[in-house]
C-alpha cells in the first residue's frame, strides 16, 4: 500500500481546506440557528456556496474513476481526505455535492441505471438540482436484515404497484427532495437473495404520504431529516425498475460499499476536529490552581484519541486502496472493518471532547453534539456493528480455520 497522496490530490485537499476556511467555518453558528429556527427549509446561503464550489471544480469528487464521464476523475483514496475535511462540518458535504444519501444513490444510478434513468434523475442530481433518499428499512420488520423486508413490488401491465411503510428514509423531508430508490420484494417465493427489487419512484407520484419526520436524540436534523413514508398502491411505469427483477439485494450491497466507506472518512473528520476542540480547550481553563490540560487523566484521553483516529484512518485508506484495486466485492471484510472501528472511535473521541468542554460539550455552541449524535447513528445506519461483526466473524473463521 502506497499512502502518499497524488498532486492532483493534494492540490484539491489545499482548495477543499481553504474553501471551508473562507465560506463555511464563518457560518457555522448561523447555520445552526437557522436549521433550528426553520425546519425544512434551506439555509439561505447553500445555494451560492454551491455554486462557488462547483466554480471552483470542488464538485462530484466522491464519484470514483470508473465511472466515465460522470466522474471527475479521483479515486476512493484520493477522494478520502476531502471526506474527512468535509466531516469537519457536517452540513458542508453538499456543497460540494458530497452528501448522503445523495451519494450512494449517483453511484446506484451511474451504475445500474439506463440511459433514460440517467438522463431524467442522475443529470439532476450531479448537478445538485434536485435531492434524493433511500428507502429500505420498515417498522414491521427487523431490517438489519435486508431480506425481511416487505414492501410488495407488483406487476400490473405496463406498470409496478408498491405497497409498504418504510421509515428512516433520510434526506426525504428535504424541500429539494424530488427521487426515492425504494427496495422491494417483485417476488417472495424466489431464492431469499433474488426475491428483491428497487425502483425509482418520484416524490410526487399519488400513494406516496410522508407520514412524519422522525426526530434523532431529539432533533430534526434538518432540513434533510429521516422520514417514515406509506406506499399506497403507488404506481409507477415498468422502465422505472433498476437493472431487472430481483437484482435489489445485489444493487443494495454494491450501494453500500462506497456509502459506508464515505460515511468512516467523515467521522473521521469529526473525531479529528473534536479532538483539535479538545486540545484547545484544556489550555483555555483552569481548575484547582492547575491548567486543565496539565492534569494526566486529560493528557490520556488525548493520546489514546490521537492513536485511535490515526489506526482509524489509516485503516480506512487501506479499505479504499483496496476498493480502487480490486472492487467493492474485493474490499468488503475491510469495509465491515471500518463499519465496526471508526463510528465507535468517533464516538468515544467525541464523548472525550464534550467531557473536556464541561457543560458547553453538550450545547449548541459547539459542533460536538451534533458529531456525537451523528457517529451513535453510524453505529446503526447502513448495518449495525453486530451485523457487520456477525460476517467479518464468519468470513475470518473461513480463512483462518484450517491454518492451523
Ligand atoms: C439516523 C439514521 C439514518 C438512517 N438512514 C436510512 C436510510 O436513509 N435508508 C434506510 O433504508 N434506512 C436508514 N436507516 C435505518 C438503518 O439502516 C436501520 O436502523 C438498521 O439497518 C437497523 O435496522 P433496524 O432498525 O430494523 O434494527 P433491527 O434489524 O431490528 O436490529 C436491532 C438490533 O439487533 C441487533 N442485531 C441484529 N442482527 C444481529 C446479529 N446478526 N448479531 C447480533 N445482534 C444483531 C443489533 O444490535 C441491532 O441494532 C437509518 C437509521 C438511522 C438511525
Amino acid at each position: 500500500m502506497n499512502f502518499d497522496f497524488t498532486e492532483r490530490s493534494l492540490d484539491l485537499q489545499a482548495k477543499v481546506s481553504a474553501f471551508m476556511q473562507e465560506h463555511i467555518y464563518p457560518l457555522e453558528q448561523e447555520h445552526t440557528a437557522y436549521v433550528e429556527a426553520n425546519p425544512w427549509q434551506h439555509f439561505p446561503p447553500m445555494e451560492s456556496l454551491k455554486q462557488k464550489a462547483r466554480q471552483a471544480g470542488l464538485w462530484n469528487l466522491f464519484l470514483p474513476k470508473g465511472y466515465g464521464d460522470f466522474s471527475p476523475g479521483l479515486t476512493n483514496l484520493e477522494y478520502a481526505p476531502m471526506a474527512e475535511q468535509m466531516g469537519r462540518v457536517l452540513w458542508s458535504s453538499e456543497i460540494f455535492n458530497c452528501s448522503a444519501p445523495d451519494t450512494g444513490n449517483m453511484e446506484v444510478l451511474a451504475k445500474y441505471g439506463t440511459p433514460s434513468q440517467q438522463a431524467r434523475w442522475l443529470t439532476p442530481l450531479m448537478e445538485g438540482r434536485i435531492r434524493s433518499a433511500f428507502l429500505m428499512t420498515e417498522p414491521e420488520v427487523a431490517s438489519s436484515d435486508a431480506t425481511n423486508i416487505e414492501t410488495s413490488i407488483v406487476r400490473d401491465g405496463d406498470d409496478y404497484v408498491i405497497n409498504g411503510r418504510k421509515w428512516w428514509s433520510s434526506g426525504a423531508m428535504n424541500p429539494s427532495t424530488e427521487l426515492f430508490i425504494v427496495m422491494g420484494k417483485t417476488d417472495p417465493n424466489a431464492d431469499r437473495h433474488t426475491q428483491q427489487s428497487m425502483i425509482l419512484v418520484p416524490k410526487d407520484t399519488p400513494g406516496v404520504t410522508v407520514v412524519r419526520p422522525l426526530r434523532v436524540f431529539g432533533s430534526y436534523d434538518s432540513p434533510e431529516g429521516h422520514a417514515e413514508i406509506l406506499l399506497e398502491n403507488v404506481r409507477v411505469p415498468k422502465e422505472n425498475l433498476l437493472q431487472g427483477e430481483g437484482a435489489g439485494f445485489s444493487i443494495a450491497q454494491g450501494r453500500l460499499g462506497p456509502g459506508r466507506i464515505h460515511h468512516c472518512m467523515r467521522l473521521i473528520g469529526a473525531a479529528q476536529r473534536s479532538l483539535e476542540m479538545m486540545c484547545d480547550r484544556v489550555t483555555k481553563r483552569t481548575t484547582f490552581g492547575k491548567e486543565v490540560s496539565k492534569y494526566s487523566s486529560i493528557r490520556q484521553d488525548v493520546a489514546k484519541s490521537k492513536c485511535e483516529i490515526d489506526q482509524a484512518r489509516l485503516l480506512t485508506l487501506a479499505a479504499a486502496d483496496k476498493i480502487d484495486k480490486g472492487g467493492a466485492k474485493s474490499a468488503k471484510d475491510l469495509i465491515s472493518m471500518i463499519k465496526i472501528v471508526v463510528p465507535s472511535m468517533a464516538c468515544g473521541v467525541i464523548d472525550r471532547a464534550i467531557q473536556a468542554h464541561g457543560g458547553l460539550g453538550v450545547s449548541q455552541d459547539t459542533p460536538l453534539a451534533r458529531f456525537y449524535s451523528y457517529a451513535r447513528c453510524i453505529r446503526l445506519a447502513d448495518g449495525p456493528d453486530e451485523v457487520h461483526m456477525y460476517q467479518l466473524g464468519r468470513n475470518t473463521i473461513r480463512t483462518y480455520s484450517d491454518l492451523v
